[in-house]
């Protein structure tokens, strides 16, 4: 099996990269947009509330 970033679908050289399954550029811009989903999700919630 050939890991390749998720993102961008390079190859993962390193170890790290291949557990978290992002290429070190990807994760860091996945995890930007992971953040970014959560503040909207949180957002939602918070509406709902009231
Ligand atoms: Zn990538």
């Amino acid at each position: 099996m050939i890991s390749g970033c998720k993102r961008c679908n390079r190859e993962l050289k390193s170890q790290k990269s291949i557990a978290v399954g992002y290429g070190p550029t990807c994760q860091k811009k996945q995890e930007e947009a992971d953040a970014e989903f959560l503040k909207i999700q949180i957002r939602i919630d918070e509406e709902l509330a009231y």
